[in-house]
């Protein structure tokens, strides 16, 4: 028996944190000043590790943790944790699905309006004077009748659907398989989803599955008058050639909160009007970061109780 030491990768919410703190002994690895000696003296007590899909848990981390039973994430994602290592090892996975489907879908919707009707170029009409001085600025396009392809029509690919029918959008999807129990248009390939679509929206998870698969010829079928929103993973995308793409006039315009090797943006795309940009903040609201936490900190309470996981992956 190695008691019940958890190791802290990457913290939560303070409150789940201090939750966590009375129940449990906690290592923050987060904190140290020197890692490699806090490794040799509790490595072999950790049970349960503590992180969150952006933090990650990398597979050499996995080595220096013999006794490690659980990795409890923050994130729905888990292409920053070595979950076929763990899987390999019996060490169980969690992540925090599902409770971030609304606000993760309110900002694809966000994002959408915003690129299509303009609304940050609106914005910057109106403070730099244009509208007294030019009048009023060129007309965008509309949403409703137009084609919302997803990509990726999961949890919340779904939640996005829902949203965008209100908006008077037709949806297509492409997955790896048509779902039986739903209405909307399947298409084989994100390339015959791309050329079908006006606006083409991500919600596909990272990984080397989906790396790059945004590519020049998806682009192109997209066309000159389409739109990508991405709210998945910015790994997804050929970030050169959406570039590329958007200063050549090839691609209509583009709304993102993911990027491929984030916090860094390139330079290219904080200089184009018709693209709107977020900081990857798609969940990043008090409450849903709560909720999150949350279901980190019970997931973790649940293995030491020996009850099942909430959400394992
Ligand atoms: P999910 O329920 O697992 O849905 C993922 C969808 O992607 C599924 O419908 C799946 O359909 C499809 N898919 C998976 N691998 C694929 C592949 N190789 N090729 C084609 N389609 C594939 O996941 P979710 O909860 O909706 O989350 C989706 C992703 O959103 C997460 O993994 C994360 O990367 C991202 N996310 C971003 C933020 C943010 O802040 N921007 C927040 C939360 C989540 P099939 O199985 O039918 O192929």
């Amino acid at each position: 028996m190695t008691g019940q030491h958890v190791l802290v990768v990457g913290a939560i919410g303070r409150l789940q944190m201090d939750e966590l703190e009375t129940r449990y002994t906690l290592h923050r690895l987060d904190q140290a000043g020197d890692p490699e000696t806090l490794l040799s003296e509790v490595g072999d007590r950790i049970r349960v590790v503590l992180t969150s899909n952006g933090v990650g848990f990398p597979e050499d981390l996995l080595a220096r943790l013999p006794n490690l039973e659980l990795v409890s994430s923050q994130g729905v994602g888990t292409d920053g944790l070595c979950v076929d290592a763990c899987r390999v090892r019996g060490v169980a996975v969690a992540n925090t699905p599902d409770v971030l489907n609304d606000d993760v879908a309110d900002m694809a919707m966000m994002l959408v309006l915003a690129t299509v009707r303009r609304l940050v170029a609106g914005d910057r009409w109106v403070r730099d004077g244009r509208w007294e001085r030019e009048g009023m600025m060129p007309l965008n396009r509309c949403i409703h009748g137009k084609v919302l392809g997803i990509a990726g029509l999961g949890r919340i690919g779904k939640a996005i659907a829902r949203r965008a029918e209100a908006f008077g959008l037709e949806i297509a999807y492409f997955g790896r398989r048509q779902q039986p129990d739903v209405h909307y248009r399947w298409c084989d390939s994100l390339e015959g989803l791309a050329r079908d679509s006006d606006i083409l929206l991500l919600a596909l998870p990272g990984g080397d599955a989906t790396r790059g698969v945004v590519d020049e010829a998806v682009l192109n079928a997209l066309g000159p008058d389409g739109y990508l929103i991405n709210i998945g993973r910015g790994s997804v995308v050929d970030e050169a050639c959406l570039v590329d793409f958007l200063e050549q006039g090839k691609l209509a315009g583009a709304g993102l909160d993911v990027f491929a090797h984030e916090p860094r943006v390139p330079e290219a795309l904080k200089a184009m009007e018709q693209v709107v940009l977020q900081p990857h903040c798609a969940s990043g609201t008090v409450e849903t970061r709560d909720a999150m936490a949350q279901l980190v900190a019970d997931n973790i309470v649940a293995h030491f109780e020996g009850r099942p996981l909430l959400s394992p992956v």
